[in-house]
């Protein structure tokens, strides 16, 4: 992929690394020739990587066993994190001494990690900022397994932990950066690395406070490091490295028709990553249309694939109004109701301040225009709880009747349609629902979402594999 529209030379490209293009040494492999290639065709290339898949897991997994005393959890993640940088390590670094000493980086680190689960076992709590520091550790050492593979193939490296370019406050395990301060400081940090002609292998997730304590930015947030350092350095291009060939218009492997949507608006990326396609952490999408960056997700296991472009959201002219469809399973629909709630004002708010209490977000919400019901989904295992909460807040409307039922249906699942030329496409609705119709999937809820690009429909569990087919063929018919 080449920034043609200007014949610019090509300057800044950002590559952010998923856990699964660096956790196997066939992985690693295919990265390290990656970048490599790339380092031919750009000036400056930056690499952010993720931990190597399942670390992170083990390590959170280690400080919650901590917290509770169970410390035969720690020494089985000690000895899983050692064997999958080691074997990595044993595979891809030849020389005797670099290999031994990124080993020993690596042992250093798992160290800490038991240090760490061993205080949190003391205090018996795992405070936010200990989890932070626990579980930063991932990217910590997969940082320097790839800096040293790629050194010991003659590609000239250099370890950036991104806790001296990345500045947020402090809320733990999911940071805000402030972007003002980090700008100034990456720029610092990183310019002597490419004017030493070394690639920064740069770890994600993690940042620290302006008085240095370590933090992250959320699960699965390398690929927001990826975009924070890209609009920090005015870089022309952020790859995202995954395991799939960009974002496919349904989950692959439940629909066998699923293919690659070569483009996408920012809207709607961003749609599907609230709505169950992991594709991109949904945080990563602002720096980067605000800093007018091209973004492109591809696969390290097939890399010439071109893969998804992100393009700007006034720039949707690509074939077809639907772009993809995704389901949320396991969910539950709420239903509060009574003719007693008609024209009441802040029934809306003091129900969902309830839901809210009970740690619950909510993915979707209808109400009738009769104002006699509101609707919403939860996730299957917090509807009782979300109910008993509804309960007490609405006792006395309950006592006096104004309320008359609040009830769970069974599993439901919402299947969302997502695309921004649906709005501008009459009949689309009626295209969906004829197709539902056809295979007899019964609708029990619908709901548009507020950036109008996607819709989404709750439909039975039951149901819920019919009607994605039938709504993935529309999406085939239209492309056609
Ligand atoms: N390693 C972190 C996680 O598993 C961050 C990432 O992979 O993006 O959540
Ligand atoms: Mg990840």
């Amino acid at each position: 992929m080449t920034k043609t529209q200007n014949n610019d030379p090509k300057n800044t490209l950002v590559m952010k690394f998923g856990g699964t293009s660096v956790g196997t040494s066939e992985a690693m492999e295919k990265t390290l020739k990656i970048i490599d290639s790339a380092k031919n065709e750009w000036k400056n290339v930056v690499v952010v990587t993720s931990a190597l898949s399942g670390v992170t897991n083990w390590l959170l997994k280690g400080a919650a066993k901590s917290s509770q005393g169970e410390m035969q959890s720690i020494y089985q993640a000690d000895s899983e994190i050692r064997q999958a940088h080691e074997k990595i390590a044993d595979k891809l670094i030849c020389d005797q001494i670099r290999r031994k000493q990124v080993k020993q980086e690596i042992s250093h680190l798992i160290s800490d990690f038991i240090n760490l689960c061993q205080a949190i076992a003391v205090l018996g709590e795992a405070t936010p900022r200990a989890i932070d520091a626990v579980s930063s550790l991932g990217e910590r050492m997969s940082v320097r397994l790839l800096a040293a593979a790629l050194e010991d193939k003659g590609v000239a490296a250099q370890v950036v932990e991104s806790t001296q370019l990345i500045v947020t406050d402090n809320c733990f395990q999911n940071a805000h950066p402030d972007f003002k301060a980090t700008g100034k400081i990456t720029k610092q940090v990183l310019q002597p690395v490419f004017n030493s002609g070394k690639i920064p292998i740069i770890t994600g997730f993690i940042g620290s406070t302006p008085d240095g304590i370590v933090t992250t930015l959320g699960r699965g947030g390398s690929d927001y490091s990826a975009g924070i350092i890209a609009a920090a350095l005015q870089a022309d291009e952020v790859w995202i490295w995954t395991d799939v060939d960009g974002v496919m218009s349904a989950d692959p492997r439940r629909v066998p028709h699923a293919q690659t949507i070569p483009e996408l608006t920012y809207k709607e990326v961003a749609e599907l990553a609230y709505f169950g396609a992991k594709v991109l952490h949904p945080k990563t999408i602002r720096p980067i249309v605000e800093a007018g960056i091209n973004l492109r997700i591809c696969n390290t296991f097939n890399p010439d694939h071109p893969g998804t472009r992100l393009i700007p959201d006034n720039h949707n002219n690509s074939k077809g109004a639907i772009k993809a469809v995704t389901t949320i399973e396991g969910q539950k629909l709420i239903t509060v109701e009574g003719r007693g709630m008609l024209g009441v004002p802040g029934v809306a708010a003091r129900a969902f301040a309830a839901v809210a209490s009970t740690g619950t977000s909510v993915p979707l919400i209808t109400q009738a225009s009769s104002e006699q019901s509101i609707c919403f989904a939860v996730p299957m295992e917090a509807a009782d709880g979300v109910i008993s909460a509804l309960e007490d807040t609405f006792e006395n409307e309950i006592i006096k009747r104004d309320i008359d039922r609040i009830w769970a249906t069974d599993e439901v699942v919402i299947i969302t349609m997502v695309g921004a030329g649906m709005i501008r496409t009459p009949g689309i609705a009626g295209r969906i629902f004829s197709a539902l119709g056809n295979k007899k999937v019964n609708v029990i809820a619908i709901a548009q979402g507020s950036s109008e690009v996607s819709i989404s429909m709750v439909v039975s569990q039951a149901d819920a594999n019919e009607g994605l087919m039938a709504l993935h063929e529309l999406i085939l018919g239209e492309h056609q």
